[in-house]
């Protein structure tokens, strides 16, 4: 008998999970609109045409080597990667007050950061929004912090709850930590407006709560990079501090490649320095050190003028086919005259939307319609295209009356 025959069998991960069911359906209609990741309108993975050059470059400079890199990763990526976030004349990254150490992805980097702060931070509770990308939860309980949530998404209004979301801050002890979206907040797909996150941000700074970002998607929301980056920036202008994950995985569609980075913005170039110093022994026995393929191409694009055009221009192109989406979904099931009001796919943010459909009428399109999606009704946008909106609309339709 096996010494392993005690061990259960886990559940999926609930949003994996959707795409293993997917793959068991032979349906020839059949629809994912569970994964996190753009598609074309033909429903492929994309790689950036900006990324293949730069593999190519790396590929034909025969200098380039397989060594480790340092701890931190790679240099330039790094300087770049803040550079990015913070914009380029940010008065943190000129004072020296960042530290940016390269990670595996946002996860990675939420990872590092939070663990870090487990061992070094006086307040090891971090509030969550409610509700969340599944992981975060599992990323901070295994860092060593105590997980609480704050209202965030109004179910009625399929909208912000920032009254909720104000006193529940309002009322977090001194000190403690925040997740907060940078943009395109997953699942909801809602944001705070500019002046609601000034009012954030003067209320967690009053209450010396600790901001820690959660950058997936910048540039991918709303197809411009200083735009998505406008909450982070705001937290860092007031000479603040604050921690940012940032994720390559959406906007230069370099998902497998895990690539991502966590900054920390401290009060000094000397504290900076001397954090970057401790989140070198949280890597250390973690991963070693990071990949280098990814890191370079994104070092490679970010560093030339026309390169850095490029991506913008592709990013962007990504962007506005998921903005079409959302209109096209919504003419759909306003031309099927589909009760209830559907305004929220065209007002949220980003690759995903968050119908509002229950569990049942989840099920309901995956057993009727073979539509694949998670069943807090989150749809990825990204896998819609024209040809299958009508599907959807649809069973959306049905799903409803
Ligand atoms: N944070 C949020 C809100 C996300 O939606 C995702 C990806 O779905 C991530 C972080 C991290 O993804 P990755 O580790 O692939 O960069």
């Amino acid at each position: 008998e096996s010494v392993f025959s005690h061990v259960v069998r886990a559940p999926e991960d609930p949003i994996l999970g959707v795409t293993v069911a997917y793959n068991k359906d032979p349906s020839p209609v059949k629809l994912n609109l569970g994964v996190g990741a753009y598609r074309t309108e033909e429903g492929k993975p994309l790689v950036l045409n900006v990324v293949r050059k730069a593999e190519q470059m790396l590929v034909n400079d025969r200098s380039r080597v397989k060594e480790y890199l340092p701890i931190v990763g790679l240099a330039e990526f790094n300087k770049l990667s803040a550079k990015l976030i913070f914009g380029a004349d940010s008065p943190a990254i000129r004072e020296n007050r960042v530290t940016t150490v390269q990670c595996l992805s946002g996860t990675g980097s939420l990872r590092v950061g939070a663990e870090f702060l487990a061992r070094h931070y006086h307040q090891r509770t971090i509030y969550i929004p409610q509700p969340t990308w599944g992981n975060h939860p599992k990323i901070f309980t295994l860092s060593g912090l105590s997980v609480k949530t704050y209202r965030y998404y109004d179910p009625a209004t399929r909208g912000l709850n920032f009254q909720g979301l104000l006193e529940d801050l309002g009322s977090a002890p001194s000190g403690a930590i925040v997740l907060l979206h940078a943009c395109a907040h997953n699942p909801t797909g809602v944001d705070p407006t500019l002046q609601q996150w000034e009012q954030i941000r003067r209320l967690m700074r009053s209450k010396a709560l600790l901001p820690f970002f959660d950058s997936a998607y910048q540039g991918f929301a709303s197809g411009n990079l200083d735009a998505d980056a406008q909450s982070v920036r705001m937290f860092v202008a007031d000479g603040g501090e604050c921690f940012v994950a940032q994720s390559y995985a959406k906007n230069m569609g370099l998902y497998g490649e895990r690539v991502g980075a966590l900054s920390v913005v401290c009060k000094t170039a000397d504290v900076a320095s001397r954090v970057e110093s401790q989140l070198k022994l949280v890597i250390r026995p973690m991963f070693s050190n990071p990949p280098i393929h990814g890191a370079s191409i994104v070092a490679t694009i970010l560093k030339d003028r026309n390169m850095y055009n490029d991506w913008t221009i592709e990013l962007k192109a990504m962007a506005d086919r998921i903005i079409s989406m959302r209109q096209e979904l919504f003419d759909a099931l306003r031309a099927r005259g589909t009760p209830g009001d559907w305004s929220h796919i065209i007002k949220q943010i980003g690759m995903f939307t968050f119908t509002g459909l229950n569990s049942e009428q989840v099920a309901f399109m995956t057993r009727e319609y073979h539509i694949y999606m998670t069943s807090d009704g989150r749809i990825s946008m990204a896998g819609l295209s024209s040809k299958t909106v009508p599907h959807l609309a649809d069973a959306i339709h049905a799903a409803v009356t």
